[in-house]
């Protein structure tokens, strides 16, 4: 099964949301935290965004990233906050494996909170590797399963799911 970096990142935020993401619930659009985020990335890379053009640089490969620094050979994922920082890090090594697959090698890769004024730099190594290949697998277990976990099962703090966009898909 295709896996993108969206469902990466909700692995690690709630495997009830990332079957719901996988089977066409997509409700992204409707989420002022999205929206915010997006703006944010929007304002602080609008300059080289004009400079170089991230779809056609990287549409061929089938992913698509905040930003590509191609004098640095760097991704940049830019996020409003780290709270979630530890999926924002591997949904950032997925498309660095990624890229690497495709034989594009050396890539780094930066996680940027503009509001925060905080950067980490992400290195994919072998162990790493490893790890996101198991992560992966798991992915299209949870993704294949006919149904999702309920929200019972599913154990997420509420104060995290009511800024989620299936809040309400969840608790009506
Ligand atoms: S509202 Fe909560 S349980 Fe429902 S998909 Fe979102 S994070 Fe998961």
């Amino acid at each position: 099964m295709h896996i993108t970096g969206v469902q990466i990142g909700y692995y690690f935020h709630c495997k009830r949301q990332l079957w719901l993401f996988a089977h066409s619930l997509q409700m992204e659009q409707e989420n002022e935290n999205v929206k915010i985020g997006k703006v944010i990335s929007d304002d602080s890379y609008s300059r080289k965004k004009h400079e170089i053009d991230i779809e056609s640089e990287l549409e061929n490969i089938g992913i698509k990233v905040d930003f590509f620094d191609k004098q640095t050979n760097t991704i940049h994922e830019i996020k409003k906050t780290d709270s979630f920082e530890i999926a924002h890090k591997w949904q950032l090594l997925y498309y660095m494996y990624i890229l690497k697959q495709h034989g594009v090698n050396g890539v780094k890769g930066v996680l940027d909170y503009p509001r925060m004024k905080k950067k980490v730099e992400v290195e994919l190594t072998d162990e790493l590797e490893r790890e996101l290949y198991n992560i992966i697998s798991n992915i299209n277990q949870v993704t294949s399963n006919p149904v999702p976990l309920s929200v019972e099962e599913a154990k997420v703090k509420i104060n995290v799911c009511k800024k989620c966009s299936y809040y309400e898909l969840c608790y009506s």
